[in-house]
Parts: structure tokens; sequence; C-alpha cells
């Protein structure tokens, strides 16, 4: 699925086949989940094929790199125009884009290390949770305690936890999880963030306990843009009992609708919802399509 006996991939410098780029079982990265990475999807547009917020994507992962002192040796540009011939090499116009900074010398200490590898990947993904409205769990599981760790940077190891949650919440029979920070406010899905509608106005987790996702800034400026007011506050599980509706956010993910939280369904569909309107104007946004020119739209 991620890649076939013609697919490239960037590795340290060189476009090789995906199926001859490997790394030593003995990388510091794999044992201790020291690596950085970024998610990021190209679209088609009228103008060709577009990296959607390539540089905020490349500045954080030079941000996420800096913030647990693993080395980057390429700018924003560089990286950025490797992914453009990335693309081209494989013939892809909408694709999501896999960047990782990894520490691939063999080495079983805990020192930081004086080099890094880079690998970058793409293939054609679909939405990552599917187009369906989700039945989230409240997850037993709290996010990372952002003392513990630099939660806004997007750490490999810091995925255990999103593996763990949503895995959890399958388990028990629902989509996906949804995690508290830990002091029991709401935070984020474990690869997404999270919004509530409430009397026409959004409320979304700010920034502390979650990953401050792009998509989730890109919704923000939208709704503002639209008239929505959109508040970054604390909020508890309990508050999502008067939610009329909810949805999350990522790269992968894009707008998803969420139907119910717990035992609590949203009576209105989610197409009655902000975060449908939303989810709209969002595709056009990243799919350069000017408002109202989408093909069997009423309203952008
Ligand atoms: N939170 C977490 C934990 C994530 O992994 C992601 C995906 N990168 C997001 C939020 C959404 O971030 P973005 O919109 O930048 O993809």
């Amino acid at each position: 699925m991620y890649f076939n006996n013609d697919t490239l991939v960037f590795l340290d410098g060189n476009f090789v086949k995906a199926d001859q780029a490997g790394c030593s079982v003995y990388a510091q990265s794999l044992h201790y989940g020291y690596a950085a990475f970024e998610g990021l999807r190209a679209y088609s547009t009228p103008a060709g094929t577009r990296i959607f917020k390539a540089e905020e994507h490349y500045e954080r992962l030079q941000y996420s790199c800096q913030a647990v002192g693993l080395p980057l040796a390429y700018s924003v540009q560089e990286m950025t125009e490797i992914t453009y011939k990335l693309l081209e090499k494989n013939n892809f116009t909408d694709a999501y884009i896999r960047p990782l900074v990894y520490a691939g010398e063999p080495n079983m200490g805990i020192k930081t290390p004086d080099t890094s590898n880079l690998f970058i990947a793409a293939w054609e993904w679909g939405k990552y949770l599917g187009d369906q409205c989700l039945r989230l769990m409240v997850s037993p599981y709290e996010r990372p305690n952002p003392k513990a760790v630099p939660i806004e940077a997007k750490i490999s190891g810091h995925y255990a936890n999103s593996i763990i949650a949503s895995a959890d919440a399958k388990r028990k029979g629902y989509d996906e999880a949804l995690l508290l920070d830990m002091n029991g406010f709401v935070a984020e899905g474990p690869g997404s963030n999270f919004f509530y509608e409430k009397g026409g106005e959004l409320f979304t987790a700010p920034a502390g306990s979650i990953l401050q996702g792009i998509t989730r800034s890109t919704i923000i400026d939208l709704a503002r843009e639209a008239g929505i007011k959109v508040h970054e506050r604390f909020f508890t599980p309990a508050e999502l009992q008067e939610a009329e509706g909810a949805f999350l956010t990522g790269t992968a993910a894009e707008v998803v609708g969420v139907s119910s939280i717990d035992n609590h369904v949203f009576e209105k569909p989610f197409s009655a919802t902000l975060g449908a309107k939303l989810a709209r104007k969002y595709t056009a946004l990243v799919t350069g399509q000017a408002a109202g020119q989408l093909v069997g739209e009423q309203e952008v």
C-alpha cells in the first residue's frame, strides 16, 4: 500500500527504490522513539500539484528536531524542493507525504547524536479516518504530560500514547479515542485536533497539551473569516454533553465529523453543522478552488 517495486523515496541526498531503503536495527531512533516526523498533503489544483502549507510543516519539523536536540542539515526550502521532486518522480498529484528525521547510527546510548538521517516518502492515501462520522470515546489514557516531553513537537515516541489510546477505543467498540490532558481537560485525538460546536460557536483546546495542528489553525482562520466565533479554551468532558456537533482535524484526516462522544449522540446530522460548512471551505482551499466554484457545491 505504501510502495511498490517502482516507488522512489528520498534518503540522505538520493532518490532510491523504497524496497532498498533501510536502516540498522541498532539505530538509536528505533529503540528509543527518538525521531521527528511530519505529515503533509499535496493536492491537484488548477495551478498544478501544490503541497498545502509546506513551509509551516517543514518549519514545524525543524522546531521538533531542535526541541529534542536532533540535528537537521536541511533548510525548509531544500526540503520543500526535494518533496516536489519526489512527487514528480513518482507521478503523484494527490498524495500524503511523510518526512522522518531519525538517528540511524548504531547507538544504544541515550546521548544525542551528532548526525541524523532524512527520509521522505509519499503515497496516495484517502482521508485517514474515512468519510463516515466517528463515534468517539473519552480515553482513560491521558496525553503525555507537557512537563515530561515537548508535546508540541512531533516526536515519534509520543505516538506510542496515540497507538495505545486508539487501539483501546477500538477494542471497546468505538471508532477513535478522545484524550484528556493531565488536568482532566479535553485535549485532542490520537492524531488530530478536536472542535465542538455550541450555540453557533466553536470551541477547541488551547496550546499546552496538544499538537497545534496546521489544519486546526487553518480551520480557525476559515471560521473567523466566515464570522464564526472560535474559543480556544479549556473544557471538560462533562461540557461536551451540551455540544451540538463536533469534528476532528488533521492533515491526514482532513475534517471529519463526530456523531457521538461516549453516550452523548448529537441530534443534528453532521451535514447541518459548522464542521460540514468548514470542511467544504477546507477542501476548496487546499484544492485551489475559488469560493463558489466547487462542482456540485451550493455554498463554499
Ligand atoms: N494532533 C496530533 C497528536 C497529531 O498527530 C496531528 C497530526 N499531525 C494533529 C493533531 C493535526 O496536525 P496537523 O493538522 O498539523 O496535521
